[in-house]
């Protein structure tokens, strides 16, 4: 079995299902199944619903009109989302009355958008001659935590899963829910945005499939962010912890979390263009075949805050980094990356409100500054920690750019570069860095 996860443009109306369509016919031999997320734009319009509906300002209808348009196009009858669209407009009327939108009932809206799409899918894959079926990932034994927002499934939820899905009838395929999950209780939950690639890894973990396709509409993971850098290229094979460090820091292919469950669970994860569905893409594994190339790829977060604590008390003193980091677990700071001297630490994190309350604490331990508008740029390659002289060329490129590098990190061993520069210097280092480290003939 595998699972065929198809992003919010790959189903973003008729044109782009047809295009799906043809992919999961071609692949029937493998018994897929297949993991969508909501229309392209559809969560967007009922996270807006909900947050204007607490603001005293109810409309349904707009994004239900959106949701209306694409089933026509399908063809599908009118009937078919009526309820789900009913219990829409009483959800959004509870909010808009209580004037509150707790994370609860985020998710709650939330999850439509894929309840919705799965329907529609399925219900134009039978009249087109492929027999399918809708399911809400939680009918199969998704069960997940109370997270609200960042839900995670329980312990356990894999052998309820295979087992809901082995019992599934044969030669239908299956159109499952990404994004959205359920707790014991009943409480409808999601994953976090973008979600949906973590609800197929995670799924794809609990039936043992043999491996994951992420269908967007990039011709799989590039060298660098292609909408920066125009001569950018396809990687055909990464490892794991290459395409986890990229996800993180910033490259648009892949959710974070996703590759998590397919790497403890040794899943290929494979990253295919829909609209392009005869490039191979990237492969993503844990054994690939040897790259001679330092570096696999560039990728970059825009908007993050570094906080610098300076202290002559931090000089030769125990625990002070300790306490550092206490007060950001504290006030939930995620901290990205980190320099030391003797003197000062710089952090970097990306939610202000969260920055502030540690900032307050740790004024009593030194002079605290917070810099915003700043880039985390990561280079990363699995060789990268044995070729010498590489760092001084990275470095360097960046230099003659005129762009000022204000932390560097690079831990011993490490397949990451990381460096942090102002957001309005980012594209120009990332074109140069491509240009020096891809496009150069190399000695
Ligand atoms: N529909 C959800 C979102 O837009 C999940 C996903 O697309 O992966 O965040
Ligand atoms: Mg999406």
């Amino acid at each position: 079995m595998i699972v065929m996860k198809f992003g919010g443009s790959s189903v973003a109306d008729r044109a782009q299902i047809e295009k799906v369509l043809g992919i999961v016919r071609s692949r029937l031999d493998q018994k897929p199944l297949v993991v969508s997320s909501a229309h392209k734009g559809i969560t967007d319009a009922l996270v807006k619903a909900a947050r204007e509906a607490a603001a005293g300002r109810l409309d349904a209808e707009t994004v239900i009109a959106k949701q209306r348009d694409i089933g026509r196009q399908l063809g599908c009858d009118d009937g078919l989302l009526e309820t789900m669209f009913d219990d829409l407009r009483s959800l959004l009327r509870g909010v808009h009355l209580v004037r509150e939108l707790s994370p609860r009932s985020l998710d709650y809206v939330s999850s439509f958008g894929e309840r919705w799409s799965t329907r529609v899918i399925a219900d134009f894959f039978r009249r087109s001659g492929l027999d399918a079926a809708a399911h809400d990932v939680w009918d199969l034994g998704f069960v997940t935590d109370g997270a609200f927002g960042r839900a995670r499934p329980i312990a356990g939820y894999e052998q309820r899963m295979k087992a809901a899905i082995d019992a599934l009838p044969q030669g239908r395929v299956p159109i499952v829910t990404g994004f959205v999950g359920k707790t014991e209780e009943g409480d409808i939950t999601t994953v976090g945005r973008n979600g949906s690639d973590l609800t197929a890894t995670l799924v794809a973990a609990a039936i043992g499939a043999s491996e994951v396709q992420i269908w967007s509409d990039t011709d799989g993971v590039m060298t660098a962010d292609p909408s920066v850098v125009r001569s950018a290229r396809n990687i055909p094979d990464m490892r794991f912890e290459e395409a986890a460090e990229l996800a993180y820091f910033g490259s648009r292919v892949l959710h974070p979390a996703t590759l998590l469950p397919a790497m403890a669970a040794k899943i290929p994860v494979r990253v295919l263009n829909t609209n392009r569905p005869d490039h191979p893409g990237t492969v993503i594994r844990e054994e690939v075949p040897p790259n001679p190339a330092p570096v696999t790829s560039i990728a970059y977060k825009e908007g993050q805050l570094v906080l610098t604590l300076s202290s002559t008390r931090m000089f030769g003193e125990v625990g002070f980094l300790g306490r550092v980091f206490e007060a950001c677990t504290r006030h939930g700071v995620e901290v990205d990356m980190v320099t030391t001297s003797e003197v000062s630490i710089s952090i970097t994190a990306n939610d202000r409100v969260k920055l502030e309350r540690a900032a307050a604490d740790l004024r009593a331990i030194g002079d605290v500054r917070i810099e915003a508008g700043r880039s985390i740029l990561v280079v990363v390659g699995r060789h990268l920690a044995e070729r010498p002289g590489l760092g001084a060329e990275v470095l360097g490129a960046i230099a003659k750019a005129g762009v000022n590098v204000e932390m560097i990190s690079h831990a011993f061993g490490a397949i990451n570069l990381s460096l942090v520069v102002r957001d309005a210097d980012v594209s120009k280092a990332v074109s140069v860095l491509h240009g020096v480290l891809f496009e150069e003939p190399r000695a």
